[in-house]
Order: structure tokens, then C-alpha cells, then sequence
């Protein structure tokens, strides 16, 4: 009781930056909402590609409530760049930039085949009406009459995806 009254108040233990940089750390440390004791490598790899006194700088810039963001931003970009030292997050946007590319391919081939296959079931369907219709016009490239317009054969090759269901 007398040892645990006599210890002044506020002295809690340090922050994970104050820690590694071995100082004191005081009640207005701008580290220590940002990089709990609990968390030591948060800070020690904002520090190893930053420089703690880059980070100190860049939040002592910006108000308060935009700190949090700005440390989840330096973190994020500091372990990409400890996991990848050459590109850093740059490899992680390229490579979601190419998956964007890749389905972005996909979708027009997919869009093209729905078009083509509205296409060949209004010829059937107007061929069907009318004899004279538009077998002409069809861009069906299979030769054979519109007896199996929906066959999604060659769609389902290219797309895991149902065609009829479409419809
Ligand atoms: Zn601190």
C-alpha cells in the first residue's frame, strides 16, 4: 500500500516507438496512441522504412483525427515494402491491375457472346416466323440450320458461367 501510493500517476509503460527508441516516454508522445506496447513490430518496421523521425514529422502535419489513417497507410506501405523491397505496394497494385485486365477480357468476350447468341436466336425466331427471314444476316458461323441456337457448348468452354440462365 505505501510502495503503490508513493509511484506518481501517469507514468504507464512506454509506448512500442518510445521503447525502441529508448526514450522517455511523455503523456503528449505523438507515437503512443498509434503504436501500443503490445505491438512492437507495428513501429519497427514504420521505423525501418520511414525513420521515426519522418513519421513524427508527418503526424505532428496532420490533425488528429487524420492521424490513425495516416499510420494504418505508413504501416501497410511498410510491411509491403519489408515483404517486397523492390516494388513494395506497387507489386500488390499491378498485380490487382492485371487481374482488373484479365476479367475485364473476360467480361467483353462474355458480352460479345450474348450478343451474338441474341443475335442468332432473333434470326431463328424470325427465320421460324417468316421464310424469307434473315438466315442470310445471322452471323452463325456453324452452317447448320437454327435447330440448337441455345447449344452453349462452345460458351461454357471459354466462361463457368450458364448462358441459358441469361434468359
Ligand atoms: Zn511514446
Amino acid at each position: 500500500m505505501k510502495d503503490s501510493c508513493n509511484r506518481k500517476q501517469g507514468t504507464p509503460s512506454p509506448c512500442a516507438a518510445c521503447k525502441l527508441l529508448r526514450r522517455r516516454c511523455t503523456q503528449d508522445c505523438v507515437f503512443a496512441p498509434y503504436f501500443p506496447a503490445d505491438e512492437p513490430h507495428k513501429f519497427a518496421n514504420v521505423h525501418r522504412v520511414f525513420g521515426a523521425s519522418n513519421i513524427n514529422k508527418m503526424l505532428q502535419e496532420l490533425p488528429e483525427h487524420q492521424r490513425g489513417d495516416a499510420v494504418s497507410s505508413m504501416v501497410y506501405e511498410a510491411n509491403a515494402r519489408v515483404r517486397d523491397p523492390v516494388y513494395g505496394c506497387v507489386g500488390a497494385i499491378s498485380s490487382l491491375q492485371q487481374q482488373i485486365d484479365l476479367l475485364q477480357t473476360q467480361l467483353a468476350l462474355a458480352q460479345a457472346e450474348v450478343v451474338h447468341l441474341r443475335v442468332r436466336q432473333n434470326a431463328s425466331r424470325s427465320s421460324s416466323n417468316n421464310r424469307s427471314g434473315f438466315r442470310q444476316a445471322s452471323p452463325s458461323n456453324s452452317g447448320s440450320p437454327s435447330s440448337h441456337i441455345m447449344a452453349p457448348s462452345h460458351g461454357k468452354a471459354i466462361f463457368d458461367v450458364d448462358m441459358d440462365s441469361l434468359w
